[in-house]
């Protein structure tokens, strides 16, 4: 038990590489090196073929086409790309942005970055299931208004958010709509013509892919968004986006989607009962509050308040058995309160006492039994230590 490291359940920070992944990347990183902007020789061209078949499966797989897809380091850098590039791209028919509190801190940074440049930013609220009002959004658009950012899951909550109807409300008022889909990629079916999206936001490493590649889908047509490159160099990605394209990360990537898209339905009706399971086991005491809609969430998301206990001593508490976040730990070595809880409407110690339980792909029933187990006792007996 000693060197064994606990269980992973924190799989909306980053999950582990899938085999099948690191195998098709693999030959990338040897014999198959080269430039993919090679255009005058085999190396150049049989890396150009992989980077091609990568785009048309990320492109498939949102419903977009491949000269739409820009490939980024991750979503941080392309909600980045998406945001300052709109902002710059359009200041001159408006200055006004609209965007959501519980945001992950990559939209919400370069909002407030364009704040510092003049830029109006309206931050909405959430309702207490942490979805966001449409009527709040209808109310906050104004004439000014180039871009609406809202994210398609949340990674604190899993709360999904009705793309459908927001891209319709942005749509008839010509106002861009950007999403963050950074969880939401091969977990739940996304479609940017019947979600009207304009610009969405792609990440490998939260779907059993590699770390330091995303995309940032650019829509080209009805309506053809401009976008200021953030990133100047070589030319590639249409200019929007300059540096050697990593092919090993981009096939790693593709093959990540292709996977998770391919396991969608069995993979969604696994992790319920899973997630299900450990919130009854973990409801056989009283005090635990669901976060989040309790349904309209991801498959693998399990968020809970947990009345009369501190927040970091139940985490140290549990860390020998299992490994996750708490509302306080997203923003790494903050221990502010989530803001994402408190968005909800949760008071300051019960968003500070909360765990986010992230299932996934490797995950088993036994394991969660026994999370589920040690969490109960470990709740029960700091209660004890007060009381006593
Ligand atoms: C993880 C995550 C990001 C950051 O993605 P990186 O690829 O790690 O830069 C952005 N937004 C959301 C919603 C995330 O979950």
């Amino acid at each position: 038990m000693k060197n064994q490291k606990p269980i992973y359940l924190d799989g909306n920070a980053t999950t582990p590489m899938d085999p099948r992944v690191l195998e098709a990347m693999l030959p990338y990183f040897t014999h198959r090196f080269g430039n993919p902007s090679s255009i005058t020789h085999a190396y150049g061209w049989e890396a150009e073929a992989a980077v091609k078949q990568g785009r048309q499966i990320l492109a498939d797989a949102i419903h977009g086409s491949p000269e739409e897809i820009v490939f980024t380091s991750g979503a941080t850098e392309a909600n980045n790309l998406a945001i300052k590039g709109v902002a710059e791209a359009y200041y001159q028919k408006g200055r006004h942005i609209i965007t959501v509190q519980t945001e992950h801190r990559a939209v919400l940074d370069p909002c407030k970055y364009l704040q510092t440049l003049g830029f109006d930013v309206t931050f909405l609220p959430v309702q207490s299931d942490g979805l966001l009002d449409l009527k709040e959004l209808e109310q906050a658009m104004r004439a000014d208004t180039i871009l609406v950012s809202v994210m398609a899951a949340n990674n604190e909550i899993g709360v999904l958010q009705p793309l459908e109807k927001i891209g319709e409300i942005c749509r008839q008022r010509e106002v861009l709509f950007h999403t963050d889909a950074a969880q939401a990629i091969a977990k739940i079916p996304l479609d940017v013509e019947t979600m009207k999206v304009d610009l969405m936001s792609l990440t490998a490493h939260k779907i059993y892919g590699p770390k330091g590649i995303g995309a940032l889908y650019v829509r080209r047509r009805n309506p053809r968004v401009q976008l200021a490159a953030q990133i100047q160099g070589g030319g590639q990605e249409r200019g929007k986006r300059a540096g050697t394209l990593y092919t090993p990360q981009i096939v790693g990537f593709a093959k990540a989607v292709a996977l998770g898209l391919g396991e969608l339905e069995s993979e969604t009706k696994r992790l319920l009962e899973l997630r299900s399971q450990l919130l009854a086991d973990i409801t056989q005491i009283p005090g635990i509050h669901l976060n989040g809609h309790p349904k309209k969430r991801l498959p693998g998301n399990l968020n809970v308040s947990i009345e009369e206990v501190d927040g970091s001593a139940l985490l140290l508490g549990l860390q020998s058995v299992v490994a996750l976040s708490s509302g306080s730990a997203c923003s790494s070595a903050s221990t502010e309160p989530s803001h994402v809880l408190l968005g909800l409407g949760r008071p300051a110690p019960l968003a500070y006492a909360s765990l986010r339980f992230g299932i996934g792909r490797f995950n088993t029933v036994e394991e969660i039994h026994k999370v589920a187990q040690f969490a109960r006792a470990t709740i029960q007996a700091l209660r004890q230590s007060y009381a006593g």
